[in-house]
């Protein structure tokens, strides 16, 4: 075979000679076609014209054909001149006038057609033919009625972690934290306020403010120093939360705006009592609670903020400057949130470290990036993780149907996909439900799951979303925690086989696994930041002590227990990793291990049974093409489920 190079090399020296006509130079470049004629009628394409030392190349692309194809030709006077199997074989000629190329197609035999070009910006997106795209079935989910762990597996994690070890736990974290530990109804009430900055403030406010004080003590770099005082002291003085960044803002709107002048037109609206007013707490509470409310729900908030200004026009001025630094406060907190997870804060031995980092050294064997960090005021003390698609998931889930989607997929890449797919409708009547051999299966669509689900569905990337009330410090752990639901599940999901290529099956992971997972994990991760800096050690025993008063066998506790009961028999790094994942889709696969076994001897019992209903969820197979980032639905398919 002629080398492609050599042949290029006698073109371009057959033509040195040839003085290259003006035209072709000024052809150059990207063209809207049409074409007129032809079975077909007019047919939009586009056209690519290059001018490579005195030779015409370039392709040509019309709609009714699947990829573009190449062209050759040259410029004799003031014509050009290409030849392209594009509608079947064609001569193309044209003149060219501004932007404008005019000509004739002919075909080897039958009438010429007529054709017109106008110039494209070469950097702009046009698809002669809409990018198609098919979503392949998903079943997702847990279809079963019982959760079942290994009985020796449970019998060996309450005898390491007996259920009064999560209050001695607790107790010890708050000595040195500066926060009391509570007990009993300030427990289980109060706990949750404490965490969003509205119970006993005065000891928050000094524990808070005493953890900043010895973290920029210690912080290695200049320039990380003063962002940190940027964002937690830019008056002098210690913003511990949304609600102090609230007040802040908010005076900066309205100098004599304070919450004993906003309390009178939330007493108005029944939103406090007269009691309840002159607490700071309740009106800071109610405060937030109406930021809340005007994400949720804007036209309530709407007519009641028309109710306060009728009934308390004075402490109506003073409500409406504190919820705009309410909404500052938020912004400000996601800013708070990032700075801690990425910024090299952390001082010590290797000095200079993020919170990024300890995750990192944690997971050695993933990939760990940053997640995106979002508010949403759920109203009470809440982070939840959001689970991206792992690349090997979208490669089987995805599919280009024609070139321009793989165009568009180049272009836009996964993210982008994925975000419109939300924007898809599928009509079905609500709930609807599949019977197929024996099993009940709820129908659903990637947007109706996206928005109901609290972890989201099939999210374009991995996220937490965080309770912007919830006080920074105290947040660290949970948001650590739930990190670590993001880079367990990447993986597990990343390792489940892809053998059916016609629908997609993504299993749910069993939950005690995933939280004892999560649960162990953070704890290990925050062990070095809580011995230096005890305040941000306090949330997660706090949180299991309060489980531990209420719900003893719940996910999160007994997950815990079992992860240390199988971290003690199996102390190789690698086996348990292993033995984890395994654990993850099936618990009874770790149990198992014939070591595992052996330690657990004699533990043997009973499986340890949980109701918990659930049936699996069915996404129809969709086909769409994309215009303008949106969706337009082809079709849908229900494939029979395995
Ligand atoms: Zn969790």
């Amino acid at each position: 075979m002629m080398s492609a190079i050599r042949a290029a090399a006698l073109v371009a020296l057959a033509h040195a000679a040839t003085p290259v006509p003006a035209v072709q130079a000024q052809a150059a470049g990207r063209w809207v076609l049409q074409l007129g004629g032809g079975v077909t009628g007019t047919l939009r394409g586009e056209l690519r014209l290059t001018d490579d030392r005195g030779r015409l190349g370039g392709t040509i692309w019309l709609e009714n054909g699947g990829e573009p194809v190449a062209l050759s030709g040259e410029a004799r006077d003031q014509t050009i001149v290409f030849r392209a199997a594009a509608d079947g074989p064609l001569q193309f000629n044209a003149t060219l006038a501004g932007d404008v190329l005019r000509g004739e197609a002919r075909p080897d035999s039958g009438p010429a057609r007529r054709w017109t070009a106008t110039r494209l910006d070469p950097t702009r997106e046009y698809y002669p033919v809409l990018p198609r795209f098919t979503i392949r079935q998903i079943i997702a989910g847990r279809g079963d009625t019982l959760l079942r762990l290994p009985g020796a597996w449970v019998a060996v994690a309450r005898a390491t972690v007996p259920v009064t070890k999560y209050q001695e736990a607790y107790a010890a974290a708050a000595r040195p934290s500066g926060l009391a530990p509570l007990t009993g109804a300030a427990l289980s009430g109060g706990a949750s306020l404490r965490a969003m900055g509205v119970f006993r403030r005065a000891e928050l406010r000094a524990a808070v403010g005493a953890t900043l004080d010895s973290i920029a003590a210690q912080i290695p770099d200049r320039r990380v120093a003063a962002a940190f005082t940027r964002l937690f002291r830019p008056r002098g003085t210690w913003i511990i939360d949304m609600h102090d960044m609230a007040l802040l803002r908010g005076q900066l709107q309205l100098r004599s705006a304070s919450y004993a002048s906003a309390a009178p037109a939330l007493v108005a609206i029944g939103w406090l009592t007269a009691d309840s007013a002159s607490g700071a707490d309740a009106v800071a509470l109610a405060l937030y609670r109406f930021h809340a409310l005007s994400a949720s729900d804007s036209a309530a908030a709407a007519a009641l903020r028309q109710r306060m200004r009728a009934l308390a026009p004075p402490a109506y001025g003073a409500v409406s400057a504190l919820l705009t630094g309410y909404a500052e406060g938020a912004a400000w907190y996601a800013e708070a949130m990032r700075f801690l997870l990425t910024e090299p804060w952390i001082g010590g031995a290797p000095a200079g470290r993020s919170l990024h980092d300890l995750v990192r050294e944690a997971s050695p064997h993933d990939s760990v990036a940053l997640p995106q960090v979002r508010t949403q005021a759920f109203g009470y003390p809440q982070a939840v993780p959001r689970y991206g698609v792992p690349r090997a998931v979208f490669a089987r889930l995805a599919r280009a149907d024609n070139w321009p989607a793989r165009e568009w997929l180049r272009r836009h890449g996964a993210s982008r996909l994925l975000e419109v797919v939300r924007a898809l409708t599928l009509d079905f009547v609500a709930p609807a439900t599949l019977d197929a051999g024996g099993e009940t299966l709820r129908l659903s669509s990637v947007r109706r799951q996206a928005e109901t689900s609290t972890n989201g569905f099939l999210e374009p990337r991995d996220a937490i979303v965080v309770d912007p009330a919830y006080v920074p410090l105290l947040a660290l752990g949970a948001v650590v925690h739930e990190w670590q639901h993001l880079i367990v599940e990447q993986r597990r999901m990343s390792a489940l086989a892809g053998g059916d290529t016609a629908m997609v099956t993504l299993p749910a992971a069993d939950p005690f696994i995933a939280e004892g997972i999560a649960e162990w994990r953070a704890e290990r991760i925050m062990a070095p930041l809580s011995d230096r800096f005890p305040l941000l050690g306090l949330g997660e025993p706090e949180k299991r002590a309060r489980l531990a008063a209420t719900r003893p066998d719940d996910q999160h506790l007994l997950g815990y227990a079992m992860i240390r009961a199988l971290r003690d028999a199996v102390p190789d790094d690698a086996r348990f990793d292993a033995l984890l994942f395994a654990a993850l889709n099936d618990p009874a696969a770790a149990a198992a291990d014939p070591a595992v076994g052996r330690a657990w001897a004699r533990h043997a019992g009973s499986d340890h049974v949980v109701a918990a209903p659930s049936r699996r969820l069915l996404v129809p197979e969709t086909t769409f093409t994309v215009e303008d980032g949106f969706p337009d639905l082809l079709g849908m398919r229900i494939l029979a489920p395995r």
